[in-house]
């Protein structure tokens, strides 16, 4: 009996000539191209096929040309639509690096349209007419905010750490305490990155405790560098202690080898007058005398993707000669916006009220619970789901700040027909999706990350999930 559908069915799916002759087909070819509406057809042909040997149908199946259209302009769509697109963030986590950790100012937006419509002095120098360095753009703004005497920037932190790494100590040895051998982020793991640079690591102290003495024993001829890494959202609490940067400096001093410095996150605001445990500003591990420091600028900075590297002439310049930076070099949207965002830091009032990471890691909790209510109390007049206000916590992210409570208020939702689970894959399927979090069987969406102009988008989400049911 199913042989016979199955032949049935497959004679039925028209040929790509006649599915070309439908008017909503003539119009996709208007829109992109024959070949690729081809493409699209003959693609969709396959998935009828590929569903029908697989017996993967409906019983009451019945193979159409209104059916066959249908699921050509289905998949034209997906596929010739974006598919790097907006969201809307309700998870809380500020510096989300799947979503794309921070947004760009506006000052920022604006200069990335500039440069993208227009040429521009990238590697020129205006007075001379000769070459100039792409870097300098930023150099003096970097080396004013941050005090070092030189700086550079590449595609990416992780890069940054390869090319010092490379630069200083290829074929050398470099220490670093055992309690700083991190993954961060699933993907950058110190011993992973120092085995790429052509360093050979050696391990000291315990993972909860290093002390200055087990750096010193290890400092052999072999030696090329001293290496300390923030280790960002991985904390040792209770029995543990690491040698500061100060102690490191003067011992790499003693023996003429330079310290390189992985911020990580990096800052330039001080955050504790925000209300967050104390952390050491980029200044700070300047001052502290760090010959080398990185960080990212996408993450507390707020700025591009980047890898910001700052510190001692001697050393930045033998990295930037390394032809490795060459392949790590920045474009000039990330320089573009890279500028914008650190001009505002020329005053950091302006800095905190621009700059979205730190407006919305300061945020008001009166504003927070406006938010919630505004959001909640919308949600609640729609019928076949629960929405009420509560109080949480956010996340910094980006292995900033990781056991930082960072009061919120939250809108928690439940919706009659759908459990947590499916409301949370449904929000994340419409347009533009919508990213929540689970708590206690209940979707979370937290004030701190939407926006006030998204509430109208997720009421009519939430409203097309109860149209559903
Ligand atoms: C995030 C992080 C990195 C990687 O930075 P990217 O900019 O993501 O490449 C490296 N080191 C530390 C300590 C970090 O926190």
């Amino acid at each position: 009996m199913w042989g016979e559908n199955m032949e049935k069915y497959l004679r039925q799916i028209p040929a790509v000539d006649k599915i070309l002759q439908e008017k909503a087909i003539k119009e996709l070819v208007a829109q992109y191209s024959r070949e690729a509406v081809v493409d699209v057809i003959r693609r969709a042909n396959e998935e009828l096929r590929e569903r029908i040997l697989n017996e993967d149908i409906p019983e009451d199946f019945e193979v159409s040309m209104v059916k066959v259209v249908e699921l050509v302009i289905k998949r034209a769509a997906e596929w010739l639509s974006p598919n790097l697109k907006s969201v809307i963030n309700g998870t809380g986590v500020v510096i989300h690096t799947n979503l794309g950790r921070s947004l760009l100012t506006e000052e920022a937006q604006k200069r990335l349209v500039e440069v993208a419509q227009n040429y521009s002095t990238l590697e020129i120098d205006v007075q001379t007419g000769q070459r100039g360095s792409r870097y300098d753009h930023v150099a003096e703004l970097l080396t004013y905010l941050t005090g070092a005497e030189d700086s550079l920037v590449v595609n990416n932190n992780a890069g940054a750490v390869l090319l010092a790494l490379s630069t200083l100590a290829e074929g050398e040895e470099v220490i670093i305490s055992r309690g700083q051998l991190v993954e961060i982020g699933g993907s950058f793991r110190i011993p992973e990155v120092m085995e790429q640079s052509g360093a050979q690591l050696v391990e000291v102290g315990a993972t909860n405790k290093t002390h200055l003495r087990d750096y010193e024993a290890a400092i052999t001829e072999e030696t090329g560098l001293l290496l300390d890494v923030h280790t960002s959202n991985y904390r040792i609490v209770g029995f543990s202690e690491q040698v500061s940067l100060e102690e490191l400096v003067e011992l790499g001093a003693e023996h003429d080898l330079p310290v390189l410095n992985d911020l990580g996150s990096g800052t330039l605001i001080d955050f504790s007058q925000y209300g967050f445990s104390p952390e050491p500003t980029v200044q700070d591990n300047v001052e502290a005398g760090a010959d080398v420091i990185t960080f990212s600028g996408d993450k507390l900075l707020g700025g591009p993707q980047a890898g910001i590297i700052v510190g001692k002439k001697e050393y930045i310049q033998q990295i930037k000669e390394n032809p490795l930076n060459r392949a790590l070099r920045v474009d000039k949207f990330t320089l573009a916006a890279l500028e914008e965002t650190l001009r505002l830091y020329l005053d950091l009032e302006t800095a905190v009220e621009k700059v979205p990471t730190l407006r919305l890691l300061t945020m008001d909790s009166e504003v927070l619970r406006q938010r919630a209510d505004r959001l909640a109390s919308r949600l609640d007049k729609l019928s076949g789901l629960e929405a009420e206000v509560e109080q949480g916590f956010s996340q910094v992210g980006g292995g900033a700040f990781p056991n930082e409570d960072l009061a919120t208020f939250l809108v928690k939702v439940s919706v009659d027909h759908l459990t947590a689970n499916e409301t949370g894959n449904r929000l994340r399927e419409l347009d533009p999706p919508l990213f929540t979090r689970i708590q206690d069987e209940k979707i979370i969406i937290d004030a701190r990350t939407i926006k006030d102009e998204e509430i109208d988008t997720i009421f009519t989400h939430f409203s097309s999930l109860i149209k559903e049911a």
